[in-house]
């Protein structure tokens, strides 16, 4: 029997899934070991969770211990000559580069928001908008404690015990507890990137200007107005950014400084941005995100077309925390996104047909980015040489089991295709779907270190349960 004032409500980003579920929330190696002591007593798995960041059923799980690593939270050893650093798993990207930047050192791979944690980022092995030039931030990582459920330290490096390696970077927390991981950051000269924007009238130019940049400019991301139809389809804007050279910024001193980066706190100079949610909740349906995406396209391709500037490190890459609390425009139902990843060659068909059916099914994204990938060689890697788009959908009640089904359709092109999925977006891919992408015994793989790390199967996730099926479980 578990203590029941350690239940509590425990929920994906996008609010759309959730799960009741005994909450541990340890500040040593120890209290991990004690939580685990205590899910085994109970005979309940084990959930890891970093900063709940993963939009769906990733670090939740009904009826299960939730290890919430949140509060190991310590820069361990810091080292400003070389930039490798050492950090307890609950250290979040914010507080990686808030501490590292003064020296000239930044995360060589940031995802879209600064609150996850680097454990869980490093369980699904996330990309940046410089995925193409950086790859995941598993390739930048030199070291890791691993701990076992079974209570047992690991140190593993890309040499040491190279199997186990390749599958605990990104494997969701299914192998063990990262409880320390050595990174290795990547200079920085200036705290400036200088940014180019640029139009795209429809699907096949967003994905050709994309692909185009890719090797002379470090970050290269496109939005897409997902509303536009016939041959306007996938129109968008392309963002790309390079980070400023030596000398190039005369007061790289200056904007080095952690406080020349925080992102402002009024909009336009006057409105409290901690507002901007509640103004912006009256458009969230249909009729007003067909408008805001078309504003933002008109803008874009007329006085922003082809605008260039210099903006901070962090206000060019951490985009979404700009209006706080904007997740919750979508209250009461929450949101789901489908990121799925298409070789280049079958990119712009298979892409238009998942805009194409969201439309014809009245269910168009609300938010849709595309970005540029190359494959890297970890086991349940999620990257392809190609191109994935990130798609925003409202859950209204009522069409829950419609937009789980679009789901299903937008993914099944992606299958024939030979694309991958990203499970940290995912609340709603049928579980054959996700493993039939993997055509190699990888899940065997997978199951065979599962075996031998935790032959209880004591870690779990609702994500791990959906997806790897018998992979996980057998
Ligand atoms: C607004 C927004 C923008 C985003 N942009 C990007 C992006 O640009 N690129 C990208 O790749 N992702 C992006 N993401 C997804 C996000 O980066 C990942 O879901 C990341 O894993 C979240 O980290 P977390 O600390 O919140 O982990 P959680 O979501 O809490 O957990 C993620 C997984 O990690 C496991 N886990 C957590 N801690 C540990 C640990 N110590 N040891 C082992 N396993 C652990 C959990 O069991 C779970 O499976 C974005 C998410 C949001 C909300």
């Amino acid at each position: 029997m578990l203590p029941p004032d350690r239940l509590e409500w425990v929920e994906g980003w996008g609010m759309a899934v959730g799960a009741a579920g005994y909450v541990w929330r340890p500040s040593t190696i120890d209290g991990i070991r004690q939580a685990f002591a205590a899910a085994r007593t109970a005979d309940v798995p084990v959930v890891l969770r970093g900063a709940g960041c993963s939009y769906g059923d990733a670090a939740l799980r009904p009826e299960s211990v939730v290890l919430d690593l949140g509060r190991m939270n310590r820069v361990l050893a810091w080292d400003p000559a070389s930039g490798v650093i050492d950090v307890e798993p609950g250290v979040r990207i914010r507080d990686l580069w808030r501490y590292t930047l003064g020296d000239g050192w930044w995360p060589p791979v940031v995802t879209g928001t600064m609150e996850p944690t680097v454990g869980g980022c490093l369980a699904m092995n996330v990309h940046g908008k410089n995925n193409w030039q950086r790859g995941v931030l598993g390739e930048h990582c030199l070291e890791l404690d691993l701990l076992s459920p079974g209570g047992e330290p690991t140190t593993i490096t890309a040499g040491s015990d190279r199997e186990l390696w390749l599958a605990a970077i990104g494997s969701f927390g299914q192998l063990g507890v990262v409880t320390r991981a050595r990174l290795q950051l990547k200079r920085v000269s200036s705290g400036l990137l200088h940014v180019r924007a640029i139009s795209a009238p429809d699907l096949e130019s967003v994905l050709r200007l994309v692909d185009e940049a890719k090797e002379r400019w470090e970050y290269v991301v496109g939005w897409i107005d997902a509303f536009a139809r016939g041959r306007r389809l996938g129109r968008g804007l392309v963002h790309v950014a390079r980070h400023l050279e030596l000398g190039e910024d005369p007061a790289a001193a200056q904007t080095l400084r952690v406080d020349s980066q925080d992102l402002p706190d009024t909009m336009l100079g006057v409105l409290p941005k901690a507002m901007m949610w509640r103004l912006l909740k009256p458009f969230t349906n249909r009729p007003g995100m067909r408008w805001i995406n078309r504003a933002k396209y008109v803008a874009g391709s007329t006085v922003g077309d082809g605008a260039e500037y210099c903006q901070p490190l962090a206000a060019f890459s951490f985009l979404l925390d700009y209006v706080p609390n904007w997740r919750r425009v979508y209250q009461p139902g929450g949101l789901i996104q489908h990121q799925s990843m298409v070789p280049v060659a079958e990119a712009e068909r298979v892409l238009a047909r998942q805009l194409e059916a969201a439309q014809r099914r009245r269910m168009p994204s609300f938010l849709a980015v595309l970005k540029r990938h190359r494959p890297d060689g970890f086991l349940l890697s999620h990257a392809v040489d190609g191109f994935s788009l990130a798609l925003d959908f409202p859950v209204v009640a009522g069409h829950r089991d419609e937009l789980w089904s679009l789901v299903r359709e937008m993914a099944e092109p992606v299958v024939e295709a030979g694309g991958r999925f990203y499970p940290a977006k995912d609340s709603a891919l049928p579980g054959e779907l996700y493993r039939s992408t993997f055509r190699s015994g990888e899940l065997d793989r997978l199951q065979r270190l599962k075996q031998r790390l935790d032959p209880e199967r004591r870690l779990r996730s609702a994500l791990a349960d959906r997806l790897l099926g018998g992979g996980a479980e057998a």
